[in-house]
């Protein structure tokens, strides 16, 4: 018998939508959100909030719920969920329970919508919870730190971490839509505030130079919090993330290279050895540091270039010592490649660069170079803080 074929495709689009005063009632955009989905359909909505965002913004759980209520022919609220934000909620499995059991006793059907308010960790953990529940509830994300607004959120992807491993559960299922609401960001810790910048220079060096010189000029004032150069740098970036998302091919990550994770084959594994004390965007500011030293040890780039890289993270305010004081600790270090390797399947394939901007992918790493990378970024540090 003859093997029977079957071949289709679907199409995905979802919009990033920029707003403030979220939850003002004066504010029409989320209730008419849905109107593209059923108009003239009253939807049932769960939110699962990041206790971070309400713990700084008290008044939230009672504006989304005054909210609701001026709209009542849009939307229909339920009781709300409030967790442990930050990377706890991704590595205790209670968290995923608890969304679930909220869509279970809201009755939360796959034509209602969970709604994830939060830093990247909840809005990851959310998502996955939803994406499993009846084969998949519909999304919303409003991402509050400024890593969730420029970089995590506005992909497809949702994730947990077990076994030790980041992201070891997870699905690829794409949002319905994002909104991103800059009055979130005030309140943010000054290393959540910066943590996001890491993730523009990331893209910005593997991408577009001209991005990369926006970043080294305003270096100062995005470290002093001023807004509107930092809105910029958040709709640059999860712009060019969601570009890469849709134009380069692979919005699923069938293949093995993936430049969106440039420096985060380290960062994934020091996020990990520091019990989960680094954030996400600490750890990529140092893994892009020492991927960049070790792409000036190779030759690929030259050694200013390198200082320049090295001298805008600082700027901005991080800190980017490895720290692995022991061999031992440097082996534990390295482990990060093959779990990398591991995560995307296939052939290794970990991204580099060749100037600013140009990006260069490489199926090998000379550990002994790897390992001087780490002494050669340890050195430099200790040397610019005399
Ligand atoms: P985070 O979610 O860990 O949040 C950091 C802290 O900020 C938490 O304590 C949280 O409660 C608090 N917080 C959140 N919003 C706040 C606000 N408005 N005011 C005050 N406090 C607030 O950190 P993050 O940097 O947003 O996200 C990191 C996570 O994103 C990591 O788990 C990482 O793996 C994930 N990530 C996912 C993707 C993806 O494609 N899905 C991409 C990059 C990173």
């Amino acid at each position: 018998m003859k093997p029977i074929e079957q071949s289709f495709s679907v199409a995905y689009t979802y919009k990033l939508h920029f707003t403030e005063r979220l939850f003002d009632s004066n504010n029409p955009l989320f209730a008419t959100i849905f109107d593209g989905y059923k108009k003239g359909k009253r939807i049932k909505l769960l939110f699962v909030i990041d206790d971070g965002v309400s713990t700084n913004h008290p008044n939230l759980l009672d504006d989304i719920r005054t909210y609701c209520s001026a709209y009542p022919k849009h939307i229909q609220h339920t009781e709300s969920i409030v967790l442990a934000g930050g990377e706890e909620c991704k590595n205790n499995y209670e968290s995923v329970e608890r969304v679930l059991q909220g869509i279970n006793e809201q009755h939360i059907d796959r034509h209602s919508f969970v709604v994830g308010v939060g830093g990247g960790a909840l809005i990851d953990m959310v998502g996955y919870a939803a994406s499993i529940a009846h084969r998949g509830v519909k999304l919303i994300r409003i991402p509050t730190t400024v890593l969730s607004q420029n970089d995590s959120a506005v992909g497809v992807k949702n994730s947990f971490n077990i076994f030790d491993k980041k992201n070891f559960l997870g699905t690829f299922a794409p949002p319905y839509a994002i909104i991103n609401d800059a009055g979130f960001l005030r309140t943010l810790e000054q290393r959540d505030w910066i943590s996001g910048i890491a993730e523009a220079v990331k893209v910005a060096l593997i991408k577009d130079a001209d991005f990369f010189y926006f970043l080294e000029k305003n270096a100062e004032k995005l470290k002093e919090r001023l807004l509107e150069p930092m809105q910029y740098v958040i709709y640059k970036c999860a712009e060019m993330h969601m570009h890469h998302i849709a134009q380069g091919g692979d919005p699923f990550e069938s293949g093995s290279s993936r430049p969106l994770d440039f420096g985060h084959w380290a960062a994934h594994r020091l996020e990990h050895m520091s019990n989960y004390a680094l954030r996400h965007g600490e750890a990529v500011a140092k893994g892009i540091a020492l991927d960049v030293t070790y792409s000036s040890l190779s030759g690929l780039i030259t050694e200013v270039t390198r200082t320049r890289i090295l001298q805008v993270l600082l700027e901005v305010g991080f800190d980017l010592q490895i720290p692995v004081e022991t061999d031992e600790k440097i082996e534990d270090l390295l482990v990060g490649i093959q779990e990398f390797q591991e995560h995307l399947g296939g052939e290794l394939c970990i991204t580099l660069i060749t100037a600013i901007g140009e990006k260069h992918d490489v199926n090998s790493i000379d550990k002994g170079v790897m390992k001087n990378a780490v002494t050669a970024l340890n050195e430099f540090c200790q040397a610019t803080q005399l």
